[in-house]
C-alpha cells in the first residue's frame, strides 16, 4: 500500500493514517504493526535494511494486538486530538498534554548526541530499535511542531468527512483543503449539485403554474 504524506509534518501525517476520526467506522490505513513498519519505511524513518531487520526480529509481535502497535495507536489518537484542537484555535485538554509529555520523556531517554562527520546531531541509541523508534520519531516531530513558530499554521481539512491535518505553507495562510484535487473538488461538486437542486426546486412551481395554465386552456 502506498501511504499519503501531505501534511508537511511527520506527526500530522501519522495522525492522517485515519481519514475520518469520529466516523462510525473509520477509514484506517494502519491495521497491524507490519503496516506501521511499512508506513515508517515510506516516511523515511527506517531504511530498507532496518525495516527488514524489524520484520525478522519482531515477527509475531507485529500483529494488530501487539503492545507496541497498540501504544502507537494511542499516540496517534493523542496527536490528532492535540493538533485538531490547536487548528481550531483551541487548547489541548491538560490530560492530553500530560500524556504527550510522558511519550516525550520516553523518547528522550533513547536519544543521544552523536557526532556525524564534522557536526553533532540528535540520534537514536544503538539499542533503540523496533516499533518504539517509530513512536519516538512521531513524538519528537509532534513536540517540535508544538514548540515551533508554525503553531498558527496548523489546519484541518474543511472537507465534510475528511479530518486530515496539515501545515498551511501558502503565502496568505488561507489553505482550506488537505488536497484540492480530492477534498476541494469534492466540495465544489457538492456545491454545484446543491445549486442545481435548489434551482430545480425554485423552477418547479413556475412549471406547475405553466402546466395549470395550459390545462386550463385545454379544457
Ligand atoms: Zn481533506
Amino acid at each position: 500500500m502506498q501511504f499519503e504524506f501531505i501534511a508537511g509534518n511527520l506527526a500530522l501525517d501519522f495522525a492522517n493514517t485515519v481519514h475520518d476520526y469520529g466516523a462510525s467506522v473509520s477509514e484506517d490505513d494502519l491495521k497491524s504493526g507490519s503496516e506501521l513498519v511499512r508506513w515508517a519505511r515510506q516516511a523515511g524513518l527506517l531504511s530498507e535494511r532496518e525495516s527488514q531487520e524489524l520484520y525478522r526480529q519482531a515477527g509475531a509481535n507485529l500483529g494488530p494486538a501487539a503492545t507496541g502497535f497498540q501504544r502507537s495507536l494511542r499516540l496517534r489518537r493523542l496527536v490528532y486530538e492535540v493538533f485538531s484542537d490547536l487548528s481550531h484555535g483551541g487548547r489541548p485538554r491538560p490530560g492530553a498534554l500530560a500524556a504527550l509529555n510522558s511519550y516525550f520523556k520516553q523518547a528522550m531517554a533513547a536519544v543521544s548526541i552523536q557526532r556525524v562527520r564534522d557536526r553533532y546531531e540528535l540520534g537514536w541509541e544503538e539499542n533503540a530499535f523496533g516499533l518504539d523508534r517509530v513512536l519516538w520519531a512521531v513524538t519528537r516531530s509532534a513536540m517540535d511542531l508544538l514548540t515551533s513558530e508554525r503553531l498558527g499554521r496548523i489546519r484541518q481539512c474543511a472537507g465534510d468527512t475528511c479530518t486530515w491535518l496539515f501545515l498551511d505553507t501558502s503565502r496568505n495562510g488561507m489553505r482550506r483543503w488537505c488536497d484540492m484535487e480530492a477534498c476541494g473538488n469534492r466540495a465544489k461538486v457538492r456545491r454545484f449539485r446543491q445549486r442545481v437542486k435548489t434551482e430545480a426546486r425554485h423552477a418547479r412551481p413556475r412549471l406547475e403554474r405553466g402546466d395549470a395554465r395550459r390545462r386550463a386552456r385545454e379544457t
